[in-house]
């Protein structure tokens, strides 16, 4: 089982330790690999520097639907070709979301970022949620 709770400024905080290793990852790549081996190489190097953070992060993240309210998971390669955003609370605070298709209502909305919290050490992927 896996719930999902609304992010804190920490959630904030690992999500830009994530980033600074990938930005690690793609200085690496221009500054050493690019006078080394060519474009190709650093390319797929970033690429696949991208994907490991985004494999990451989804893992760990839910999207809440703006539609139904409904929380749900996607996979790292729906994570990697959607684009985040950042929205204002009327609070002042600032919340991130992508534009995704809820699969509880199928309806398109902004989804908010959630953090996934595992009730238990879980067995398998968790990629079931109801
Ligand atoms: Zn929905």
């Amino acid at each position: 089982m896996a719930r999902f709770i609304e992010r804190t400024k920490y959630d904030w905080w690992s999500t830009t330790w994530k980033l600074s290793i990938f930005v690690a990852v793609v200085l690496f790549a221009i500054l050493v690999i690019y006078p080394w081996r060519g474009f190709l190489p650093t390319f797929l190097l970033i690429l696949a520097g991208l994907w490991m953070y985004v494999s990451l992060v989804s893992r760990k993240s839910g999207y809440r639907c703006g539609n139904c309210g409904r929380a749900f998971q996607v996979p790292t390669t729906v994570n990697f070709f959607t684009t985040s955003s950042v929205g204002k609370n009327p609070d002042g605070t600032y919340y991130s979301y992508k534009t995704l298709t809820c699969p509880h209502c199928g309806k398109s909305s902004k989804a908010r970022v959630l953090k996934r919290v595992d009730a238990q050490a879980a067995k398998g992927s968790g990629r079931l949620l109801k």
